[in-house]
């Protein structure tokens, strides 16, 4: 048995703000992110490269808020923030507020793979990925149109938030292999009109991201600040190994009631150890995906897909 879910964020965006064109390009591009995951684990390949494979696709993917556009800063930069764990030996890399590196998810796992930390932040980060041969891009290359008009709409409103009407957010990826091993990856912008230097809970190990093998693998988009404060990928992990919950009821309770009570929403996605996968979210829609060796094979926007 082999599975992998992909999100593409959790947001508050109407449906019918979408036009039927733009849904399906969401899709497709949804769609062309498990199909690569896929792929890899299809092949015999790891799930870290199943999760790196699928999120590098959606960062590449200028609709969603991860690599290549990403929301702006209130600067008008963009800042990106990306994380990958192993459920195998719970190892984890992430990276934050990088302004230069195209595919964040790559640099969190270089630094899972070949340094003795966990999280490198900025220059440091950056410093780290040209060590390692990756080369880096203006900030400008992340930028676009549509994120420098959202902004604008959020400057006006003075509103501090990812969770209006423009397409695409957050994505993350979760996998099981076919030798039974877990991984999880994020990988984001943050939030329009964001702080400089402001780190939201996708690059924070069990806020935004988490992987135990023989437990589940979990990613989560929505208000980082509460997913930060609910520690709630961890939770929704500790939830099924020692409190003996299924995967819906850990997801379920850590959306509707810890970070409900903290007056936020989102969406989590998590893969169990048998494959079963959960894509749970408390926003209007969240775009999402997932496929499995039993024939699953969906991506979806909204609540009724
Ligand atoms: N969780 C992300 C952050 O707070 C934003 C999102 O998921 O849309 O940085």
């Amino acid at each position: 048995m082999y599975a992998i879910a992909i999100h593409g964020g959790a947001g508050a965006m109407p449906r019918d703000r979408l036009s039927p064109e733009a849904q399906q390009r969401l899709r497709a591009g949804l769609q062309s992110a498990l199909d690569a995951g896929y792929a890899v684990l299809e092949r015999g390949g790891s799930s870290l490269d199943a999760v790196t494979a699928a999120v590098r696709v959606l960062e590449d993917d200028p609709q969603f808020n991860a690599g290549r556009g990403a929301v702006l800063t209130r600067g008008g930069t963009v800042e990106l923030d990306a994380s990958i764990m192993d459920g195998r030996s719970l190892r984890a890399g992430a990276v934050a507020s990088v302004r230069h590196v195209r595919n964040p998810v790559e640099l969190a796992r270089l630094v899972m793979e070949h340094s003795r930390h966990v999280l490198l932040v900025g220059s440091g980060a950056e410093e780290f990925a040209l060590e390692h041969g990756m080369s880096l891009v203006a900030n400008e290359y992340f930028r676009t149109e549509e994120r420098a008009r959202e902004l604008a709409i959020v400057r006006a409103g003075s509103r501090v938030s990812e969770l209006i009407p423009v397409p695409g957010g957050t994505v993350g990826a979760v996998a099981l292999d076919r030798d039974g091993n877990l991984a999880a990856a994020t990988s984001t912008g943050g939030m329009t009109n964001k702080r400089h230097g402001r780190v939201g809970d996708s690059p924070i190990i069990g806020a935004g991201t988490y992987a135990r093998n023989g437990v589940c693998a979990v990613s989560a988009t929505g208000h980082g600040e509460a997913f930060i404060r609910a520690v709630a990928a961890y939770h929704v992990c500790l939830s099924v190994e020692q409190r003996g919950l299924t995967l819906e009821q850990a997801v379920r309770e850590v959306l509707h009631e810890r970070i409900g009570a903290l007056g936020a929403r989102g969406g989590i996605i998590a893969i169990d150890a048998r494959g079963n996968a959960v894509l749970e979210f408390t926003a209007e829609g969240m775009f999402r995906g997932c496929r499995d060796s039993r024939g699953r094979n969906e991506v979806a926007l909204f609540r009724d897909p």
